[in-house]
């Protein structure tokens, strides 16, 4: 199947291919074992993209997770900026799309929570029959494990998958698409390719493709090897803050990729330039993911939200912490997570935070209403998050929108959870000299019964799981 029914444009690639094997600065010297057989002697070109670039495409307008692109079809084979492999999903119109907001996290973080791979468990699959280099691809997935909460286990019966497969190009699609989704390697015994393709599949997209790119390099147009490649280097179109443009990432690639040959000088030509005119190296150079990437990674998979001092930091179920950003001293003890966003009340307001770069906006109408509340908590089936402050318990909805439940008097509660449509509240009557009591309350009707029969005069610390 793999390699019987080869579309022509592949067939012509299998001279490239070879000569990229051979490709002497391309190997991962680290990594033991023979040349191939097919190896001879590399013409000076460093070849890695020259395969995809003598592919005969048609240049195509389309969409890409609702943004407008411009990408290659290779006959019926949609690729994206030389490796991005795009699924039907991808192609779809923003309105049908399931997985805005679309833009990237941080660095080149793929924002669509859709996209992730639960847990940060990624199941996978070495195709026997393709012959690819295993040492490579298991030390390629530990490198992304080493810093980061993404695992990799092989596939028993799990339906999201990813399939290693040896092919004419180097291809991955972006995120988790559903079901089994191949990452497509030609250059398998380079550790850096290996590196990138996998980190397409955690969810990252280019480096030098993020918006602010023209800040930190230049654009030579005029130097690509074929002038409809342009679409390689388009910019997203995406308004968030990215930090530093990470020269380190592995999702870069290099000054020279897609450059054409100096005829005078043999050399190729940079197609991208820092702004102090020099050239840097790409992915294919590289043997682990940046520090950048490794905390996009982080970002995108973090499970655990608390605020230490001043500031609130994600971490993930290993105890890596990423840093969401400051302002949070004297927070409410507890926050609500609501998919995306983190929500909390600070300064005697509500907060909803973006989980995967910090941004935070108040939400809901007026300020300073939420002064010496408890905390907020949810969410219900519906996104509905909860609150206590004053004489009242609130139902929040996904706008900030809040409204009383139930009768008032809930003046003196220490703590509420939500937990299966109802919200377990210690209170304590702040007019009487009498102890806590546990209450559960309706969250649609508001109704509430005292639970059980103890008492919470030695009442520390509480929490709900669902
Ligand atoms: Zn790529």
């Amino acid at each position: 199947m793999k390699t019987k029914q080869l579309p022509l444009w592949a067939m012509g690639l299998f001279v490239t291919a070879s000569v990229l094997i051979a490709c002497e600065k391309d190997l991962d010297k680290t990594i033991p074992g023979p040349p191939t057989a097919t190896a001879r002697p590399d013409s000076g070109s460093d070849g890695l993209f020259d395969a995809v670039a003598r592919m005969k495409g048609i240049a195509k307008k389309g969409t890409f997770q609702g943004r407008s692109i411009t990408y290659m079809d290779y006959n019926g084979l949609p690729i994206y900026q030389g490796d991005i492999m795009l699924s039907k999903e991808d192609l779809a119109p923003l309105e049908t799309n399931q997985n805005n907001p679309n833009a990237r996290v941080k660095g080149a973080g793929f924002a669509g929570d859709a996209r992730r791979w639960k847990n940060g468990v990624i199941p996978y699959v070495i195709d026997p029959e393709s012959n690819l280099d295993k040492v490579t691809i298991e030390t390629a997935m530990e490198r992304w494990e080493a810093k980061t909460p993404i695992r990799f286990v092989p596939r028993t019966n799990e339906f999201d998958c990813i399939r290693f497969v040896k092919k004419t190009h180097n291809s991955s699609s972006v995120g988790r698409v559903g079901g089994q989704q191949d990452i497509n390697l030609l250059n398998d015994k380079n550790l850096g390719v290996v590196v990138h393709e996998i980190g397409h599949a955690i969810g990252l997209e280019h480096e030098h493709t993020r918006q602010d790119r023209d800040n930190f390099v230049t654009f030579y147009k005029e130097n690509l090897i074929d002038s409809k490649l342009a679409e390689q280097f388009d910019i997203e179109s995406t308004t968030f803050d990215h930090g530093t443009f990470d020269f380190n990432s592995v999702m870069l690639y290099s000054s020279t990729d897609f450059g054409k040959i100096n005829p005078q000088t043999g050399e190729k030509l940079a197609v991208l330039r820092k702004k102090d005119g020099s050239t840097f190296e790409g992915h294919t150079n590289r043997q682990h993911p940046s520090f950048g990437d490794e905390e996009t990674v982080r970002a995108m998979y973090s499970y655990i939200y608390l605020v230490r001092k001043n500031v609130l930091h994600a971490l993930t179920t290993e105890g890596l912490e990423t840093n969401l950003g400051s302002g949070w001293q004297g927070a409410a003890q507890t926050l609500a997570e609501d998919g995306r966003y983190i929500w909390g009340i600070q300064g005697g307001r509500l907060w909803k935070t973006d989980r995967l770069n910090g941004h935070y906006q108040q939400v809901g109408n007026g300020s300073g209403n939420w002064v010496g509340a408890v905390g907020v908590t949810g969410k219900d089936p519906q996104g509905n998050l909860y609150a206590q402050q004053g004489d009242h318990l609130w139902k929040i909805d996904k706008y900030g929108v809040h409204r009383a439940l139930g009768s008032g008097g809930w003046k003196g509660t220490k703590a509420l959870y939500y937990l299966n449509g109802a919200l377990y509240v210690i209170w304590q009557n702040p007019n009487l000299n009498t102890p806590p009591i546990l209450y559960k309350v309706n969250t649609t009707t508001g109704a509430y019964s005292r639970l059980g029969t103890a008492t919470y005069s030695s009442f520390q610390a509480m929490t709900a799981l669902s």
